[in-house]
């Protein structure tokens, strides 16, 4: 019976019966040894085999890990028990996903730490080198909150000090701007007269 089963079951890659003959269809039926240690596969194995097969194929990625598992259902003869363990080694080492920052909801930080860190906030533009301008983020390393600008870690009120200076000086980018634009100006009436 088992030799007959396994006479209609394609070679599948990593549980090979021969490892030289990789058409197991011919052989199977001439190894008596080996059928008497091998356990009749059911029809439900049967079925799981193929549908590991056809996986296998559609994800060349985890193939290895599919011949292991089809290994193991050949091996038991039904693929209900494997699978079950399979199942339960997958969910044992799925990971609990890690606690949020306990202290602020701004800190990416997760679990057991000290130190908390905000994500940084950039310029929506990039200089012509591709460098972040004016990366603005929070700390915490010692229980008071401050903000790193300019390289520096300034307290709020420090921080509001710089800001005002950085709006002065975005004023007179755009005077500098403004100075441009009437040389243009100027320009395009020469080329006019
Ligand atoms: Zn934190």
């Amino acid at each position: 019976m088992s030799n007959t089963v396994y006479a209609s079951l394609p070679a599948v890659t990593g549980a090979c019966l021969d490892p030289c003959d990789a058409d197991q269809r011919t052989i199977v039926p001439a190894a008596a040894g080996l059928a008497a240690l091998t356990p009749a596969l059911t029809p439900r194995a049967v079925r799981v085999l193929g549908q590991i097969e056809q996986a296998q194929k559609d994800h060349p990625d985890v193939a290895k890990f599919l011949g292991l598992v089809a290994l193991e259902i050949r091996k038991a003869g039904d693929s209900a028990a494997v699978l079950d363990d399979v199942l339960r080694i997958m969910q044992e080492q799925r990971a609990e996903p890690p606690a949020p920052c306990p202290a602020y909801s701004w800190c990416t930080e997760t679990g057991d730490h000290d130190e908390h860190y905000s994500p940084y906030v950039v310029a929506p533009s990039r200089d012509a080198y591709g460098r972040d301008v004016l990366p603005v983020g929070l700390t915490d390393f010692t229980g008071t909150v401050t903000v790193g600008l300019l390289d520096l870690d300034l307290t709020p009120a420090e921080a509001r000090g710089k800001l005002a200076e950085l709006r002065v000086h975005l004023d007179h980018v755009e005077q500098l701007i403004a100075v441009a634009e009437q040389g243009a100006a100027i320009e395009h009436a020469r080329a006019d007269q």
